[in-house]
């Protein structure tokens, strides 16, 4: 069985005061399912003992001359146990392509994270019928050989859904996480994300191939992110 992920990507959001919402996040019941948080990695050594915490990025280096740049290992070494790669705002603001996401897919597991990979398909890309397609390349171009279980998640993030208030349809998600599942096998865990909050997690969790969620918005405050976790749990 996959396990089940409830993960927050608080993207640029963050200063110490967000701390204490970490620590109510901590607290929650979460059964089954994994919590997990990836704040600004300015915070990832403040993040509360017993929450599991991870990067948005990490360059494929181990170390060296990238100014401003963050290396896997410096993550794991800040007690990430998790890095998101290929998020559709990295690709966008910072020109990733799949080959980089690759790159930094390995550089996760060198340093002995659990990659979030993400893909998604814009709305040109949907309206044109090649969701499918479009996905499926973007995971030949940017999963490394050699996943596991222990090492890699996937969400699924349509570009069209994320931070818009547009979720995907329960068919849609369908058809895409079955899609998946048929090419990533029985046991990697599935997130979906774009738009999930309280109202709508009962039903995306309640899809067959659907193993959590990878939550921007609602997951920066513990009332709103509680809620989803316990939808999953
Ligand atoms: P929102 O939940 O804010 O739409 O963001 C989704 C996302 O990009 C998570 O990585």
């Amino acid at each position: 069985m996959p396990t089940k992920i409830a993960a927050g990507n608080w993207k640029m959001n963050g200063t110490r005061a967000a701390l204490e919402e970490a620590h109510a996040i901590a607290q929650v019941q979460s059964g089954d399912a994994q919590v997990v948080i990836c704040p600004p990695a300015t915070l990832l050594t403040s993040m509360p003992e017993g929450l599991a915490t991870g990067g948005q990025y990490c360059h494929p280096a181990t170390s060296g001359a990238h100014t401003g740049d963050l290396s896997a290992e410096m993550l794991a070494d800040a007690g990430a146990s998790y890095c998101i790669t290929g998020h559709s705002e990295r690709r966008t603001d910072h020109k990733e392509t799949d080959a980089d996401v690759r790159a930094q897919t390995e550089a996760a597991w060198r340093a002995g994270l659990i990659a979030i990979l993400c893909i998604g398909e814009t709305l040109d890309q949907r309206e044109a019928g090649e969701t499918l397609a479009v996905l499926s390349e973007q995971l030949r171009g940017s999963l490394p050989d050699g996943a596991t279980a222990e090492t890699l998640i996937v969400a699924y993030e349509p570009v069209w859904a994320i931070g818009t208030g547009k979720v995907a349809t329960p068919d849609q998600v369908a058809e895409v996480h079955d899609a998946l599942r048929d090419q990533l096998g029985a046991e990697i865990s599935l997130l979906y994300g774009g738009s999930v909050k309280a109202g709508n997690a009962a039903e995306l969790f309640a899809l067959d191939n659907v193993d959590g969620a990878l939550v921007g918005g609602a997951s920066l405050k513990a009332k709103d992110f509680i809620p989803i976790v316990e939808a999953l749990a």
